[in-house]
């Protein structure tokens, strides 16, 4: 039994509002360290307090981008996770969720500084045809000054800077990573999405470049400059005079100290891809495949014995998998569909795409059986399933793989849990993927009840029509080798309600896999049919 769902509350609560603090600390830390500093006074006094802003907005970025590795080191959150008290591990399992936040929070952080340093720019232009003895003396003195004459072109100008040029290049490479991660980039062209993503691994390098830019100095002559003293109007023109109190300040960039920041996420991610190329060069056993209605493959493979998850699973969980013959880049996840207590993994894999379809290709023309290779399994909503005493398990199509492991668990380990399988698909071969195990599960687990739905949606509706009248003049829906199928979309008042009448429990879960539309639309129904004394609790996933 995983914890109570307002302790789940609460505690990504907290950890939520620990990250917000910990950003505004890093921003206030900064601000107020040059604040507060001596050897920034005239830094401060040249550029205003934007560049006490711009630096405190780059600390709130270093801060995100060394947590943002961490969220993709599937391997170490896998292994933290099997450490950890079990309820616990929703922890781990929301790390992608965790990752756009942090990128939203860079996004933020990086305007902020963008914003800041256009006014740095601004105040520096200010400064050259300032008449106050103080600019003057800093633009013609020393080397505070960005610029020393009154620029033709901003854009020449910064380009000409190394803090300049690395920042454009950032921007740029920002502005490319995030943008080709915007939802229907990453679901029409995953591949796009995906090797643009990769850009990220420049930030680190250009950071540091940027860093080194000395855009940001500090004084280094305190000792014989007092700026308190010298910056005063009896002492402040005469810097260049021979035997004057005040010899001109002399300003130093410090050398970049995001590095720092990234030494040990980078570390991390270096043993991840290390891990990576182990389950690369140590493909699984293969066990069995076969080619199911409406071209789906199922696939089973032993279970790994170097697995850093001890070859432990739960209900809901996928696999990376990944086929070197179509591919030696790419990795897709599935859905496991054995259950934990099965000595095997098994996944099957639907046509949607080029990946998927050369797989299933190459599994049904090849003689010889192809390298494959896995990693995980990792979290999913699904994973929650165990800790409701009754479920609505609703999926479309290839959907309902994670509600077929728990099936296939709940019928090996006797459940008496009271589950409502609802399965929509649009063709009525897709019910034969797991025909077998719903039938076997019917019989053997009290409290099943299947609901399966064809919608035809993808059928001219003459055809349509046919199907349904050769359905009800068939004897099959009366008999009990096939499942009892219904036509169209289900009745969710009636679903519910019947769940509300017939439940002992105050907590029913609802879990759904398929279309964001299918899921948004149970989300609505979940929330609408709460009441006081019966709650529905809704999960959710989109393939
Ligand atoms: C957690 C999870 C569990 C899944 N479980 C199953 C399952 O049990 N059975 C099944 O058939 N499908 C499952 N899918 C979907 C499956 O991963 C994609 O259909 C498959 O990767 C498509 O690849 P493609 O190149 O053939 O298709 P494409 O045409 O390239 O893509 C079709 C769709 O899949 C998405 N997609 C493509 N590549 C990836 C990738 N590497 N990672 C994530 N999404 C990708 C795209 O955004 C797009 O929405 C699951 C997806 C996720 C995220």
């Amino acid at each position: 039994m995983g914890l109570e769902r307002e302790r789940r509350f609460q505690l990504s609560f907290l950890i939520t509002g620990g990250w917000i603090l910990a950003n505004v600390a890093c921003f206030t830390f900064e601000y107020f360290n040059l604040n507060q500093r001596e050897e920034y006074f005239y830094t401060r006094n040249f550029f205003g307090h934007s560049i006490l802003f711009s630096r405190g907005a780059a600390q709130a970025i270093n801060f995100n981008l060394s947590i943002l590795l961490f969220t993709v080191c599937r391997n170490l959150l896998a292994f933290i996770r099997s450490i950890f008290p079990k309820e616990f591990g929703f922890l781990f399992d929301n790390a992608i969720y965790a990752h756009k936040r942090l990128s939203y929070a860079i996004i933020i952080w990086s305007i902020a500084h963008i914003g800041a340093h256009y006014y740095n720019f601004l105040h520096n232009y200010a400064a050259l045809s300032a008449s106050n003895t103080i600019s003057h003396q800093l633009v013609n003195n020393g080397n505070l000054s960005l610029f020393k004459i009154m620029p033709a072109e901003l854009a020449t100008e910064i380009v000409s800077l190394q803090a300049g040029v690395s920042g454009i290049l950032l921007t740029l490479v920002f502005f490319i990573v995030f943008t080709s991660s915007a939802e229907p980039i990453r679901r029409s062209f995953y591949n796009l999405f995906y090797y643009l993503h990769h850009f990220t691994f420049l930030i680190f390098p250009l950071l540091y470049w940027h860093g080194n830019g000395h855009a940001v100095k500090r004084q280094v002559n305190l000792d014989v400059h007092d700026p308190a003293v010298c910056s005063l109007p009896a002492y402040s023109d005469s810097w260049n005079d021979p035997g004057s109190i005040c010899p001109e300040p002399v300003f130093q960039g410090s050398f970049s100290q995001s590095w720092k920041w990234f030494i040990l996420s980078n570390g991390f991610y270096t043993i991840e891809l290390i891990i990576r190329f182990f389950h690369f060069i140590w493909p699984v056993d293969y066990v069995s495949h076969e080619i199911l209605p409406s071209d789906v493959l199922q696939l089973k493979v032993r279970k790994s014995t170097l697995s850093v998850r001890k070859n432990s699973h739960f209900i809901g969980q996928y696999v990376y998998v990944k086929l070197p013959a179509i591919s030696i880049f790419e990795w897709h996840p599935f859905t496991l569909t054995s259950a934990p207590e099965d000595g095997f993994l098994q996944v099957h894999i639907r046509s949607a795409g080029d990946w998927t379809q050369n797989a299933i290709r190459l599994f049904k023309e090849n003689q010889a059986i192809p390298k494959i290779i896995i990693d995980g399994p990792y979290g999913a909503p699904a994973q929650g399933l165990d800790e409701f005493q009754t479920i609505i398990c609703a999926g479309t199509g290839i959907g309902i793989t994670p509600f077929a492991s728990y099936v296939r668990s709940a019928m090996i380990r006797k459940l008496e849990s009271r589950i409502y399988f609802v399965w929509i698909a649009p063709r009525m071969d897709c019910f034969e993927w797991f025909d077998d195990l719903l039938r076997q599960a019917e019989a053997k687990v009290p409290f099943l009840r299947v609901m399966i739905f064809l919608t035809l949606s993808n059928m001219d509706p003459a055809t349509a029509q046919d199907v349904i009248y050769a359905k009800v003049n068939s004897s099959e829906g009366n008999n009990n080798k096939s499942l009892r199928k219904n036509f169209g979309r289900p009745n969710w008042d009636k679903i519910f309600d019947e769940v509300a009448r017939t439940n002992q429990n105050a907590n029913v879960g609802v879990f759904s896999c398929g279309p964001k539309p299918f899921t948004d639309e149970l989300r609505d129904i979940s929330k609408k049919k709460s009441t006081d004394q019966l709650e529905f609790t809704f999960f959710k996933e989109n393939f």
